[in-house]
């Protein structure tokens, strides 16, 4: 968060100056049009930050979402059910096959949950 002196309000830093765009440039907090401040001069700051790393994992907890799997005809886009078990999604290919003995290619969709894992403060 900045404050804009010179227009009287407050938004998020969307991007600092660079090479490409000599500017800081500002988003209201609840989103909106973003605006450009030229000089540093012209920002104060209204809060302080702290950056924190994260590990990225596959979600192995109890109560993690579960796994789940779906099969795609690649000729129509036609998706078969959503299913926990793969098996059981590869079922509707047969199915869509015997209806549309044309469409002989497919994508599997494999939905796996993951976790961000909090790591130190930086
Ligand atoms: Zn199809």
């Amino acid at each position: 968060m900045a404050y804009d002196q010179r227009r009287r309000r407050s938004g998020v830093v969307v991007h600092l100056p660079d090479g490409n765009a000599p500017f800081y440039l500002l988003r209201p907090t609840g989103g909106g049009d973003d605006w450009a401040v030229r000089r540093r001069a012209d920002l104060s700051k209204t809060d302080r930050f702290r950056f924190r790393e994260y590990t990225i994992t596959p979600d192995a907890e109890p109560d993690a979402e579960p796994h789940s799997y779906a099969m795609e005809c690649a000729v129509c886009s036609e998706v078969g059910p959503f299913s926990g078990k793969a098996a059981e999604a590869h079922a509707w290919v047969p199915a869509h096959l015997r209806v549309h003995p044309e469409h002989l290619t497919y994508r599997e969709h494999v939905t796996r949950p993951y976790r961000a894992i909090p790591g130190a403060w930086l």
